[in-house]
Parts: C-alpha cells; structure tokens; sequence
C-alpha cells in the first residue's frame, strides 16, 4: 500500500516536471506547419546586411503562408578568439515572440530540434537554388548549399547535409512572382524549402523597412545597454556612428568615378528608394572625414544641448579630437564592445544620431529609431530625405 502510493508520487512528480521540461522548452507548442517551411542561410555579408535580408525574408514567407525558420545570426570572428564563424541564435539578440504578431516563425534550432527529426529527416532533405548557382557546384547539377564559406560551416552547425537539388529559374523574390512560387512550389510536395541565401534582396525594400517594428531586443540586451547608458552618458546625448576604416574606404572608391549613381549599397534610406528622384550621393556621405565628422557632430550637440557624445566605429574613434571641439564640457564615450549590437542598441537609444548613409549598420539602428519616432541624421546630409516604411499588417 505504502509502496504503491510512492510509487504513485514518484510518477505524478515526474509527469508534472516532464509538462514543466516540455513547456519551458517550447517543443510542447511546436506543432507541423501544414503549410510549409522556409529555410535559409544568412549567407550575404555582415550583420547589417543580414539584418535587411531577414525583413525581407520574413515578408517572403508571410506572402508564401509558410513558417520562416529564423535562422542564427552568422557573425564572422576572424582577427578574435574563436577565430572563426560563430553562430549566435536569433533569440540572444533580439525575441523570437514579437515577430510572432507579424508571422508564424520558429528558430531554425527548434525546427531541427523538435520538427525536423519527423518532418524533414536526413534522407529527405531538399535543397531549393536558382539555376544559375549550379555552376558553383563541382557536380554542375547540384544546388552549392555547402561549398565554400560561410555555407558550409553554416549547414554543419545545424547539422544537415542536403540530399537532393530543385533547380528554378524564371523567379525572383519580388512580390511579382509570389504567385508563380506558390503555383511551383505546393506545401504538399515541397514541405520545406531550403535556400542556399536569404530569399529577400539587399538593401530591404522600401515596403519591408517598416517591419524592423517586430525586432525586438532581447531582455539581457537591453539590460546591458541600458547599464552602459546610465553609466556613461548623460542626458541629452548624440550618438554617431564611424563607418571609415579601410575595407569602407575601399567600397566608397567606387563612387569616385561619379557614375555610380546615387544608389549604392544601403543609400536609398537617405537618398530616397525612387530613383527619379533620388538625391545625389557624395563621397562625404559615404565615407566623412574628420572636418565633416567634426561640423556634424557640433552641429547636433548645440541643437540638442546634448551633454554627451557616443561613438561607434569599426576602427578609430577620433575621440580626442571631438572632445578638443567642446573644450571638455561635453561627455564623450567609446566604448568599443565585443558584441556589436550593444552599439547598435546604444545608437538606438541615443536622443540624436548621426550615422552612414551608405553603411547597414546604420541602416538598422535608422529604421529602429524610425518605429519609435526618434530623429537621425546622416554626415554629410543633415535632414534626410523622409522614407516612410509602410507595414503591411
Ligand atoms: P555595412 O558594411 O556598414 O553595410 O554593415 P555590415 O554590418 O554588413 O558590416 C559591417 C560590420 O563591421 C558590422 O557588422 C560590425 O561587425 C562591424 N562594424 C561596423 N561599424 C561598427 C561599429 O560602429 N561598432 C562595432 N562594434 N562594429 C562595427
Ligand atoms: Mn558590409
């Protein structure tokens, strides 16, 4: 009797903490999307590219009605322990949950976790390329999921080899052929597809900058940024952000020759997204030297009466030079983190930015400040262009 009834508690116990470990895990709500899967590498560029092509792959996947499988972010440490490419899953950043107001998303670690072993196991994995990319692969026939860097390392770490190709052409990811990829691709036959890069153009469309409303930071982002911020730099303070170190110089030469035209990498956000109309680009907008980074700066600290300034660089700092400018009255901060998100999150929160037109680091500290009606400039351009992103909810 005495036995059975521990017997029985022992059992109640561990069904209760087996519900806890599922729920808290997440896998209890994980249920088959009927409608399909898109998956994907970050294969293009750093962070700021990323970040435009995952706005414009979470409206490709809302437009396909299938889950988006957020996949981690691919951040490349090559001059720093480890000293290789480190894949840091979305939620470290940002949430997985607001998105989740825009669209149906898993991170692409829950779907091979918990999905993936069911649905999509090895023997059956598809991978989804363009013609064209075949060339890149040693059989000529076979989507190059895994060749080369970032790809390989990227699939390795998730843990999937691919086992067959489906080649498309004639499709591109605009909303133009949504329909043909709908017609081409049914849910029943292709569950899930898998693409060699992200399924969105770069820059992000005028249409999907107004989604960077559902990045949201992450709890322990936010925490750490909020110190340095109480800490540091008192208030009003202006933030900018130095995108001027030598592979930078290197990409703003193009525009020397002076017909490059006035869009170049992430420059529609200052110059406008419509060509006709488009302001010029200038070199100083896309990489200022330090007369332009000094007149901006005095420009905006007197405006905003700012008692600080935060800089952000990829390589110097000039702080000493800015500091000369205010006679020491004013604060000025370089902080220089690991993790370059802490100064995406610093410029966010700043009561004025100045950032690079041309860089998407900027770009997405912009469209943040943007959701929140923050204002933001750009060196060599004081009062940007206005760029409404509309939000198709
Ligand atoms: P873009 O090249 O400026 O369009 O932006 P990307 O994000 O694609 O590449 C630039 C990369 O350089 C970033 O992802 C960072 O790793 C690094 N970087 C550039 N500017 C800064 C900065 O102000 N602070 C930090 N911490 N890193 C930066
Ligand atoms: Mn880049």
């Amino acid at each position: 009797m005495a036995l059975k009834a521990i017997g029985c508690k022992v059992y109640i116990v561990s069904l209760v903490w087996f519900v806890f470990l599922s729920l808290s895990s997440g896998a209890a709500e994980l249920e088959w999307d009927p409608n399909g899967y898109i998956l994907y590498c970050p294969c293009m560029g750093r962070f700021g590219n990323q970040a435009d092509h995952f706005l414009g792959s979470l409206a490709f996947a809302k437009a396909l009605n299938r889950t988006l499988a957020v996949p981690p972010w691919i951040i490349y440490r090559h001059h720093a322990p480890p000293y290789t490419n480190v894949h840091i899953p979305y939620g470290e950043y940002f949430q997985l949950e607001p998105l989740k107001q825009y669209h149906r998303v898993v991170s692409l670690e829950d779907f091979m976790d918990h999905l993936a072993p069911t649905h999509w196991p090895p023997g059956q994995r598809t991978a989804y390329c363009f013609e064209s990319a075949v060339q890149r692969s040693p059989d000529k026939k076979s989507c190059p999921m895994k060749e080369g860097n970032p790809f390989g390392p990227f699939w390795d770490h998730i843990g999937v080899d691919f086992d067959h190709s489906v080649l498309f052409g004639g499709l591109s990811f605009s909303s133009y052929h949504i329909p043909h990829w709908i017609k081409r691709f049914s849910s029943t036959e292709h569950p899930v597809l898998a693409m060699p890069g992200a399924p969105a153009q770069f820059p992000v469309l005028e249409e999907h900058v107004g989604l960077q409303r559902y990045v949201v930071w992450s709890e322990r982002l936010v925490e750490d940024g909020k110190k340095h911020i109480e800490t540091l730099l008192p208030r009003p303070f202006v933030g900018i952000h130095l995108r001027i170190g030598s592979d930078w110089q290197n990409a703003c030469k193009l525009l020397q020759s002076g017909d490059a035209g006035p869009h170049f990498m992430a420059s529609p956000q200052c110059v406008g997204y419509d060509r006709q109309t488009a302001l010029p680009l200038t070199i100083t907008m896309c990489l200022p030297d330090l007369t332009e980074i000094l007149r901006a700066v005095k420009l905006w600290v007197k405006k905003t009466k700012a008692q600080s300034v935060y800089i952000a660089t990829d390589s110097e700092s000039h702080s000493t030079d800015i500091e000369k400018v205010f006679k020491g009255k004013v604060k000025v901060v370089s902080v220089r983190p690991d993790v370059a998100q802490l100064d995406l999150y610093i410029l966010g929160q700043a009561d004025h930015f100045i950032g690079n037109c041309v860089s998407s680091f900027s770009a997405f500290v912009k469209r943040e400040r943007d959701v929140h009606g923050r204002p933001s400039s750009f060196f060599g351009m004081d009062y940007p262009g206005k760029i409404i992103g509309k939000d198709e909810l």
